[in-house]
């Protein structure tokens, strides 16, 4: 069973060969304005790119931060950072079927937006 994912403009496609060892939920800010929080962990052998490779494009931070983030030039989703390490880190947020692992840890909640939590009464629009 492979997991997909993709971009929103569908020029970049991966897929996933096992399913992710774990899932981990960042608060931090830099992950809030990236638009992407949840990742998973996969090894880097079980991720394969099916298109849009040269689509991929790279933000390396300057120190302190180490995350590299790529996104789509194009459309702009990010994919966490999917090239550096052997177990590598994908945005949940740009899979197209369920990783089949949920979240376990948080990290940097004390930088979590403060409009995060208390719209659970907010009234559910469309579909
Ligand atoms: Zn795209
Ligand atoms: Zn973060």
């Amino acid at each position: 069973m492979t997991i997909k994912g993709s971009c929103v403009c569908g020029g970049v496609r991966f897929e996933l060969f096992e399913p992710p060892a774990l899932m981990g939920a960042c608060h931090c800010s830099r992950c809030r304005k990236a638009g992407s929080a949840a990742y998973v962990y996969v090894r880097a052998e079980a991720l394969h790119w099916l298109a849009g490779r040269a689509l991929l494009t790279r933000y390396k931070p300057r120190p302190p931060f180490r995350f590299t983030r790529a996104f789509c030039k194009r459309c702009g989703t990010a994919f966490g950072d999917p090239e550096t390490g052997r177990v590598v880190a994908i945005a949940a947020s740009c899979l197209d079927d369920d990783p089949g692992v949920r979240a376990t840890f948080h990290e940097y909640a004390p930088d979590e937006a403060p409009w995060a939590h208390g719209c659970e009464d907010a009234m559910f629009g469309p579909k």
